[in-house]
């Protein structure tokens, strides 16, 4: 058993040569990315423990790729910059990167963040959500951010997609109207339940078979919505 799984997203060869040879001697496996758009699918499909993020990167930016990386997993990302300026860390941070090693950095430095980063990761474990959610004839492709209903795309706006993806996240369970204000909204839209209905409303015309009997957006009165999950059990 590996120590961990790590995807190391690097488009010098030198570097990714480097990291991979050390990181495979400590005991980790290694996937390999030399662009950002080829780190995203794996980050989807190789669902690694931690992810070694190279700040400048050929294809689109390390921030942007971390952006996107968060829309969808929660996994570690370490931010490997050779730019020290704070304000780069700053913005890798404020991406939703969790720590940050400076190039050049020594093997034994880059070990020990890993190893940090993943014990943290342990302490602190929420179920992984994953890549891709179905419920009866719905599917939502958290990597892509699309959903069907059957073969069918389903066209959401940006706010319809995120109600459903945070109900999504949270699959059966019940999540209350506050957390759903707090976490689709953001701050300032506490008491903005109007919206909240209004949404539902859109999303239930565009997911539902028939929006009067929702099958997958339920209402749990005073508490909040969920998104059904058949009990395959039963
Ligand atoms: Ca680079």
């Amino acid at each position: 058993m590996p120590l961990g799984h790590i995807l190391v997203i690097e488009d010098e060869p030198q570097y990714r040569f480097l990291i991979q040879l050390n990181l495979e001697a400590s005991g980790y496996s290694v996937v390999l990315a030399e662009n950002a758009r080829t780190g995203l699918a794996r980050v989807a499909d190789a669902v690694p423990d931690l992810v070694l993020l190279d700040l400048m990167l050929p294809d689109f930016d390390g921030i942007e790729l971390c952006r996107q990386i968060r829309r969808f997993s929660g996994v570690p990302i370490v931010m490997l910059t050779a730019r020290a300026e704070r304000k780069d860390i700053i913005s890798g941070l404020n991406a939703g990167a969790d720590d940050y090693v400076t190039k050049p950095f020594s093997v034994d430095e880059l070990l020990a963040r890993i190893q940090a980063n993943l014990r943290r990761r342990e302490i602190d474990q929420d179920p992984p959500v994953a890549a891709v959610i179905c419920t009866g004839e719905l599917t939502i492709d958290r990597s892509q951010r699309r959903v069907f209903h059957g073969n069918e795309e389903v066209i959401l706006t940006d706010i319809e997609y995120r109600l459903l993806d945070e109900l999504a996240r949270h699959h059966g369970r019940v999540v209350s109207t506050a957390h759903l204000l707090d976490a689709v909204w953001g701050p300032g839209y506490e008491d903005a339940i109007k919206l909240l209905h209004q949404t539902i409303y859109r999303l239930r015309h565009k997911i539902e078979r028939n929006s009067h009997q929702p099958y997958y957006l339920l209402n749990r009165s005073g508490q909040g919505y969920l998104l059904f999950k058949p009990d395959l059990s039963a």
